[in-house]
Protein backbone atom coordinates (compact mmCIF):
# COMPACT_ATOMS: atom_id res chain seq x y z
CA UNK A 1 0.00 0.00 0.00
CA UNK A 2 1.69 3.82 -0.93
CA UNK A 3 1.69 6.37 1.72
CA UNK A 4 -1.95 7.86 0.46
CA UNK A 5 -4.07 4.77 0.61
CA UNK A 6 -2.41 3.42 4.09
CA UNK A 7 -3.62 7.24 5.90
CA UNK A 8 -7.16 6.25 4.65
CA UNK A 9 -7.14 2.07 5.38
CA UNK A 10 -4.65 0.91 7.49
CA UNK A 11 -6.05 -1.44 9.63
CA UNK A 12 -9.66 -0.28 9.15
CA UNK A 13 -11.58 -3.28 8.14
CA UNK A 14 -15.86 -2.95 8.26
CA UNK A 15 -17.36 -3.61 11.44
CA UNK A 16 -18.09 -7.23 11.99
CA UNK A 17 -21.38 -6.99 13.22
CA UNK A 18 -22.58 -4.56 11.30
CA UNK A 19 -20.81 -3.42 8.11
CA UNK A 20 -20.08 -0.32 9.21
CA UNK A 21 -17.57 1.73 7.19
CA UNK A 22 -16.77 3.74 9.80
CA UNK A 23 -15.44 2.27 13.18
CA UNK A 24 -18.23 1.98 16.49
CA UNK A 25 -16.99 3.88 19.24
CA UNK A 26 -16.33 1.42 22.51
CA UNK A 27 -17.31 3.76 24.94
CA UNK A 28 -17.28 1.25 27.93
CA UNK A 29 -15.12 0.99 30.80
CA UNK A 30 -15.57 -2.99 31.39
CA UNK A 31 -16.41 -6.08 29.63
CA UNK A 32 -18.22 -9.08 30.23
CA UNK A 33 -16.40 -12.72 30.67
CA UNK A 34 -18.17 -15.87 29.08
CA UNK A 35 -17.22 -17.88 31.35
CA UNK A 36 -14.03 -17.87 34.14
CA UNK A 37 -11.13 -17.07 32.99
CA UNK A 38 -12.54 -16.50 29.56
CA UNK A 39 -13.01 -13.21 27.98
CA UNK A 40 -12.93 -11.91 24.16
CA UNK A 41 -9.28 -9.84 24.11
CA UNK A 42 -10.32 -7.26 26.52
CA UNK A 43 -11.37 -7.00 30.35
CA UNK A 44 -10.92 -3.92 31.41
CA UNK A 45 -10.68 -0.13 29.18
CA UNK A 46 -7.57 0.93 31.08
CA UNK A 47 -5.48 -2.26 29.61
CA UNK A 48 -7.34 -2.28 26.71
CA UNK A 49 -9.88 -0.72 24.03
CA UNK A 50 -11.18 -2.10 21.12
CA UNK A 51 -11.39 1.34 19.68
CA UNK A 52 -7.59 2.41 20.58
CA UNK A 53 -6.23 -0.91 19.29
CA UNK A 54 -7.61 0.31 16.17
CA UNK A 55 -6.19 3.78 16.42
CA UNK A 56 -2.63 2.25 17.75
CA UNK A 57 -2.79 -0.91 14.70
CA UNK A 58 -3.77 2.51 12.52
CA UNK A 59 -0.83 4.76 13.56
CA UNK A 60 1.50 1.55 13.50
CA UNK A 61 0.56 1.01 10.23
CA UNK A 62 0.83 4.44 8.45
CA UNK A 63 4.05 4.71 10.81
CA UNK A 64 5.79 1.45 9.19
CA UNK A 65 5.70 0.28 12.58
CA UNK A 66 5.00 -3.12 14.17
CA UNK A 67 3.44 -1.64 17.78
CA UNK A 68 1.71 1.18 18.92
CA UNK A 69 0.49 1.97 22.53
CA UNK A 70 -1.53 5.48 22.40
CA UNK A 71 -0.96 7.55 25.53
CA UNK A 72 -4.14 10.43 26.68
CA UNK A 73 -1.71 13.49 25.91
CA UNK A 74 2.27 13.87 23.91
CA UNK A 75 3.15 14.49 27.47
CA UNK A 76 1.83 11.43 29.13
CA UNK A 77 3.72 9.54 25.86
CA UNK A 78 7.14 11.23 26.62
CA UNK A 79 6.85 10.51 30.47
CA UNK A 80 6.15 7.02 29.03
CA UNK A 81 9.25 6.73 28.02
CA UNK A 82 11.38 7.86 30.34
CA UNK A 83 9.66 5.56 32.41
CA UNK A 84 11.71 2.78 30.39
CA UNK A 85 14.50 4.06 32.82
CA UNK A 86 15.85 3.85 36.03
CA UNK A 87 17.29 5.82 39.31
CA UNK A 88 20.70 6.99 37.97
CA UNK A 89 20.43 6.59 34.10
CA UNK A 90 21.38 9.77 32.26
CA UNK A 91 19.65 11.12 29.01
CA UNK A 92 21.39 12.77 26.25
CA UNK A 93 18.58 15.51 24.60
CA UNK A 94 18.15 17.77 22.28
CA UNK A 95 18.28 21.14 23.90
CA UNK A 96 15.60 22.71 21.97
CA UNK A 97 13.01 20.50 22.63
CA UNK A 98 9.25 21.44 23.71
CA UNK A 99 8.59 23.25 26.54
CA UNK A 100 6.37 20.92 27.96
CA UNK A 101 9.31 18.08 27.80
CA UNK A 102 12.07 20.50 29.25
CA UNK A 103 9.28 20.93 32.28
CA UNK A 104 8.91 17.18 32.76
CA UNK A 105 13.04 16.40 32.66
CA UNK A 106 13.42 19.28 34.98
CA UNK A 107 11.50 19.50 37.01
CA UNK A 108 9.79 15.92 37.99
CA UNK A 109 12.22 13.38 36.46
CA UNK A 110 15.18 14.94 37.72
CA UNK A 111 13.77 14.45 40.93
CA UNK A 112 13.42 10.76 40.53
CA UNK A 113 17.24 11.02 39.84
CA UNK A 114 17.11 10.81 36.07
CA UNK A 115 19.86 13.10 34.64
CA UNK A 116 20.05 15.21 31.56
CA UNK A 117 22.36 16.56 29.07
CA UNK A 118 21.12 19.02 26.14
CA UNK A 119 23.09 19.17 23.46
CA UNK A 120 22.47 20.71 19.77
CA UNK A 121 21.88 17.70 18.34
CA UNK A 122 22.04 19.03 15.05
CA UNK A 123 25.70 18.53 15.64
CA UNK A 124 26.67 15.22 15.87
CA UNK A 125 29.72 15.64 17.26
CA UNK A 126 28.43 17.32 20.16
CA UNK A 127 26.08 14.47 21.10
CA UNK A 128 28.96 11.90 20.70
CA UNK A 129 30.90 14.08 23.95
CA UNK A 130 28.00 14.04 26.01
CA UNK A 131 27.56 10.10 25.92
CA UNK A 132 28.85 8.82 29.48
CA UNK A 133 28.77 5.53 30.86
CA UNK A 134 25.23 5.84 32.60
CA UNK A 135 24.01 7.11 29.56
CA UNK A 136 20.55 4.89 28.48
CA UNK A 137 18.59 7.41 25.97
CA UNK A 138 19.44 9.28 23.04
CA UNK A 139 16.19 11.85 22.63
CA UNK A 140 15.77 14.03 20.07
CA UNK A 141 13.24 16.30 18.11
CA UNK A 142 13.55 17.27 14.84
CA UNK A 143 12.67 19.49 13.54
CA UNK A 144 12.40 21.29 17.06
CA UNK A 145 9.92 23.83 18.72
CA UNK A 146 10.46 26.52 18.39
CA UNK A 147 13.93 27.18 16.41
CA UNK A 148 12.91 24.21 13.91
CA UNK A 149 16.74 22.53 14.20
CA UNK A 150 16.77 20.03 11.93
CA UNK A 151 18.83 16.76 13.41
CA UNK A 152 20.50 14.13 10.66
CA UNK A 153 18.41 11.04 12.37
CA UNK A 154 20.98 8.51 10.17
CA UNK A 155 24.21 9.95 12.23
CA UNK A 156 22.19 9.68 15.76
CA UNK A 157 21.33 5.70 15.05
CA UNK A 158 24.88 5.36 14.43
CA UNK A 159 26.00 7.40 17.82
CA UNK A 160 23.33 5.47 19.79
CA UNK A 161 24.05 2.04 18.45
CA UNK A 162 27.94 2.85 18.88
CA UNK A 163 27.17 3.37 22.76
CA UNK A 164 24.59 0.70 23.13
CA UNK A 165 21.59 3.26 23.77
CA UNK A 166 17.47 3.30 23.24
CA UNK A 167 16.90 5.92 20.92
CA UNK A 168 13.55 8.02 20.84
CA UNK A 169 12.64 10.45 18.59
CA UNK A 170 9.64 13.00 18.96
CA UNK A 171 8.37 13.19 15.01
CA UNK A 172 5.58 15.62 15.93
CA UNK A 173 5.99 18.52 13.91
CA UNK A 174 7.15 15.92 10.91
CA UNK A 175 4.37 13.39 11.10
CA UNK A 176 4.92 9.70 9.10
CA UNK A 177 3.99 12.04 6.09
CA UNK A 178 7.28 13.46 5.99
CA UNK A 179 9.87 11.37 8.04
CA UNK A 180 9.50 8.09 9.15
CA UNK A 181 12.22 8.10 11.90
CA UNK A 182 12.15 3.92 12.47
CA UNK A 183 13.51 3.75 8.53
CA UNK A 184 16.39 6.05 9.96
CA UNK A 185 17.72 3.52 13.02
CA UNK A 186 15.03 5.32 15.79
CA UNK A 187 14.24 2.49 18.12
CA UNK A 188 10.89 4.59 19.52
CA UNK A 189 9.40 7.20 17.88
CA UNK A 190 6.51 9.85 19.53
CA UNK A 191 4.11 11.76 18.44
CA UNK A 192 1.33 13.96 19.95
CA UNK A 193 -1.36 13.56 17.93
CA UNK A 194 -3.25 16.26 19.59
CA UNK A 195 -0.97 18.03 16.15
CA UNK A 196 -0.92 17.37 12.95
CA UNK A 197 -2.19 13.78 13.17
CA UNK A 198 -5.52 14.12 14.25
CA UNK A 199 -5.14 17.78 13.16
CA UNK A 200 -8.31 19.48 14.00
CA UNK A 201 -7.76 20.97 17.13
CA UNK A 202 -10.86 18.53 18.53
CA UNK A 203 -8.46 16.44 21.15
CA UNK A 204 -4.73 16.01 23.05
CA UNK A 205 -3.45 12.57 22.99
CA UNK A 206 -0.15 11.08 22.03
CA UNK A 207 1.62 7.67 20.07
CA UNK A 208 4.30 5.74 21.17
CA UNK A 209 5.48 3.53 18.15
CA UNK A 210 8.19 1.01 17.70
CA UNK A 211 9.20 -2.18 15.80
CA UNK A 212 10.68 -3.84 19.64
CA UNK A 213 8.34 -6.31 20.69
CA UNK A 214 9.56 -5.78 24.40
CA UNK A 215 9.18 -2.16 24.22
CA UNK A 216 6.12 -2.57 22.75
CA UNK A 217 4.77 -4.88 25.91
CA UNK A 218 6.60 -2.35 28.32
CA UNK A 219 5.00 0.37 26.83
CA UNK A 220 1.29 -1.74 27.36
CA UNK A 221 2.18 -2.83 30.75
CA UNK A 222 2.60 1.12 31.86
CA UNK A 223 -0.68 1.83 29.96
CA UNK A 224 -2.29 -0.47 32.24
CA UNK A 225 -0.08 0.39 35.69
CA UNK A 226 -0.69 4.18 35.14
CA UNK A 227 -3.87 4.67 33.03
CA UNK A 228 -2.83 7.48 31.32
CA UNK A 229 -4.82 6.11 28.50
CA UNK A 230 -7.24 7.92 25.78
CA UNK A 231 -11.00 8.03 25.97
CA UNK A 232 -12.29 5.74 23.46
CA UNK A 233 -14.19 8.64 21.74
CA UNK A 234 -10.80 10.45 21.32
CA UNK A 235 -9.35 7.25 19.47
CA UNK A 236 -12.05 7.56 17.48
CA UNK A 237 -12.03 11.30 16.28
CA UNK A 238 -8.37 10.98 15.94
CA UNK A 239 -9.09 8.10 13.56
CA UNK A 240 -10.98 10.16 11.55
CA UNK A 241 -8.62 13.15 11.64
CA UNK A 242 -5.50 10.82 10.31
CA UNK A 243 -7.43 9.69 7.04
CA UNK A 244 -6.56 13.61 5.54
CA UNK A 245 -3.44 13.89 6.87
CA UNK A 246 -1.43 12.99 3.53
CA UNK A 247 -3.69 15.55 1.71
CA UNK A 248 -2.89 18.37 5.02
CA UNK A 249 0.60 17.94 4.88
CA UNK A 250 1.28 18.92 1.48
CA UNK A 251 -1.05 21.75 1.75
CA UNK A 252 0.55 22.78 5.10
CA UNK A 253 3.60 22.29 3.36
CA UNK A 254 3.39 24.36 0.37
CA UNK A 255 1.45 27.40 2.54
CA UNK A 256 4.51 27.60 4.27
CA UNK A 257 7.01 27.69 2.11
CA UNK A 258 5.35 30.07 0.31
CA UNK A 259 4.83 32.35 3.77
CA UNK A 260 8.78 31.32 4.37
CA UNK A 261 9.60 32.70 1.24
CA UNK A 262 7.58 35.74 1.53
CA UNK A 263 8.19 36.91 5.24
CA UNK A 264 12.40 36.39 4.04
CA UNK A 265 11.80 39.22 1.61
CA UNK A 266 9.94 41.16 3.88
CA UNK A 267 11.84 44.32 5.21
CA UNK A 268 10.50 44.23 8.77
CA UNK A 269 11.90 40.56 9.10
CA UNK A 270 14.48 40.33 10.38
CA UNK A 271 15.39 36.57 10.44
CA UNK A 272 13.23 33.90 9.23
CA UNK A 273 13.69 30.01 10.46
CA UNK A 274 12.48 27.61 8.48
CA UNK A 275 13.58 24.41 6.98
CA UNK A 276 12.64 24.11 3.61
CA UNK A 277 14.45 27.20 2.56
CA UNK A 278 17.94 26.98 1.37
CA UNK A 279 19.18 29.42 4.33
CA UNK A 280 18.38 27.18 6.74
CA UNK A 281 21.38 25.93 8.65
CA UNK A 282 20.48 21.89 7.92
CA UNK A 283 17.70 22.56 4.99
CA UNK A 284 20.76 19.93 2.91
CA UNK A 285 19.63 17.35 5.96
CA UNK A 286 16.20 18.33 5.94
CA UNK A 287 15.34 17.82 2.16
CA UNK A 288 17.92 14.57 2.50
CA UNK A 289 15.31 13.07 5.50
CA UNK A 290 12.04 14.63 4.69
CA UNK A 291 9.80 14.29 1.37
CA UNK A 292 8.61 17.82 2.74
CA UNK A 293 9.28 20.73 5.83
CA UNK A 294 5.97 20.74 7.28
CA UNK A 295 3.97 23.98 8.45
CA UNK A 296 6.23 25.59 11.25
CA UNK A 297 8.36 29.00 10.64
CA UNK A 298 9.96 30.98 13.63
CA UNK A 299 10.81 34.58 12.51
CA UNK A 300 11.37 37.44 14.03
CA UNK A 301 10.96 41.03 13.24
CA UNK A 302 13.68 43.87 13.02
CA UNK A 303 11.82 45.79 15.76
CA UNK A 304 12.04 43.06 18.76
CA UNK A 305 9.52 42.59 21.55
CA UNK A 306 7.39 45.76 20.77
CA UNK A 307 7.11 44.71 17.28
CA UNK A 308 6.46 41.06 17.96
CA UNK A 309 3.62 42.19 20.15
CA UNK A 310 2.24 44.99 17.69
CA UNK A 311 1.73 41.69 14.80
CA UNK A 312 0.15 39.54 17.01
CA UNK A 313 -2.27 41.91 18.49
CA UNK A 314 -3.08 42.84 15.13
CA UNK A 315 -3.46 39.35 12.64
CA UNK A 316 -6.90 38.51 12.31
CA UNK A 317 -6.74 35.21 10.30
CA UNK A 318 -3.96 33.96 11.60
CA UNK A 319 -5.06 32.92 15.62
CA UNK A 320 -3.44 33.60 18.48
CA UNK A 321 -3.36 30.48 20.49
CA UNK A 322 -0.82 28.08 22.01
CA UNK A 323 -0.62 24.94 20.13
CA UNK A 324 0.16 23.87 16.15
CA UNK A 325 -0.65 21.76 13.73
CA UNK A 326 -4.08 21.75 13.01
CA UNK A 327 -6.33 23.00 9.97
CA UNK A 328 -6.26 26.88 11.36
CA UNK A 329 -3.56 29.18 10.72
CA UNK A 330 -2.20 29.61 14.36
CA UNK A 331 0.04 32.43 15.67
CA UNK A 332 1.99 32.34 18.90
CA UNK A 333 4.83 34.20 21.29
CA UNK A 334 6.46 31.37 22.77
CA UNK A 335 8.53 34.08 25.76
CA UNK A 336 5.83 34.54 27.07
CA UNK A 337 3.32 31.14 25.74
CA UNK A 338 4.48 28.08 25.05
CA UNK A 339 8.33 28.36 26.28
CA UNK A 340 6.80 30.85 29.32
CA UNK A 341 8.05 27.82 31.63
CA UNK A 342 11.77 27.86 30.64
CA UNK A 343 13.68 30.38 32.76
CA UNK A 344 14.60 33.58 30.44
CA UNK A 345 18.49 33.06 31.18
CA UNK A 346 18.07 29.50 30.00
CA UNK A 347 15.99 30.73 27.06
CA UNK A 348 18.31 33.27 25.60
CA UNK A 349 20.93 30.62 26.07
CA UNK A 350 18.86 28.65 23.36
CA UNK A 351 18.46 31.27 21.07
CA UNK A 352 14.72 32.03 22.09
CA UNK A 353 14.93 35.12 21.83
CA UNK A 354 12.32 37.99 23.31
CA UNK A 355 10.69 38.73 19.67
CA UNK A 356 10.92 35.45 18.31
CA UNK A 357 7.07 34.54 16.58
CA UNK A 358 6.15 31.18 15.55
CA UNK A 359 3.81 30.65 13.01
CA UNK A 360 1.99 27.37 12.51
CA UNK A 361 0.57 27.71 8.87
CA UNK A 362 -2.87 26.20 8.28
CA UNK A 363 -4.14 24.93 4.91
CA UNK A 364 -6.37 28.08 4.40
CA UNK A 365 -6.10 29.51 0.90
CA UNK A 366 -2.34 30.66 1.10
CA UNK A 367 -3.43 34.53 -0.30
CA UNK A 368 -5.39 34.90 2.44
CA UNK A 369 -2.98 34.17 5.06
CA UNK A 370 -0.13 36.13 3.19
CA UNK A 371 -2.70 39.45 3.05
CA UNK A 372 -3.73 38.93 6.80
CA UNK A 373 0.49 38.94 7.24
CA UNK A 374 0.73 41.60 5.02
CA UNK A 375 -1.30 43.81 6.54
CA UNK A 376 -0.24 43.23 9.87
CA UNK A 377 3.17 43.70 9.08
CA UNK A 378 2.50 46.98 7.49
CA UNK A 379 1.25 48.60 10.94
CA UNK A 380 3.72 47.51 13.08
C1 LIG B 1 2.65 19.44 21.74
C2 LIG B 1 3.91 18.70 21.77
C3 LIG B 1 4.17 17.79 22.78
C4 LIG B 1 3.21 17.53 23.92
O1 LIG B 1 1.99 17.01 23.46
P1 LIG B 1 0.58 17.23 24.18
O2 LIG B 1 -0.33 16.43 23.34
O3 LIG B 1 0.29 18.70 24.18
O4 LIG B 1 0.71 16.70 25.57
C5 LIG B 1 5.39 17.10 22.74
N1 LIG B 1 6.28 17.32 21.76
C6 LIG B 1 6.06 18.20 20.77
C7 LIG B 1 7.08 18.39 19.71
C8 LIG B 1 4.87 18.92 20.73
O5 LIG B 1 4.65 19.80 19.75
Amino acid sequence: MKFETKVVRAGIEPDPTTGAIVPPIYQTATYVLEEVGRDKGFDYTRSSNPTRQLLERNLAGIEGAKHGAAFASGMSTVDAVLKLLSAGDHVVSSDDVYGGVSRLFDQILTRQALTFTYVDTSQPDKVREAMRPETKLLWVETPTNPLLKVTDLDAMAQIAKEHGVLFGVDSTFATPALLRPLEHGADIVVHSTTKYLSGHNQLIGGIALTDDDELAEQFHFLQKSIGAVPSPTDCWLTLLGVKTLALRMERHSSNAMRIASFLEEHPKVARVTYPGLPSHPRHEVAARQMSAFSGMISFELTGGIPAGRALLNRVRLCRLAESLGAVETMITHPATMTHVDVPREERLARGLTDGLVRLSVGIEDVGDILADLEEALSAV
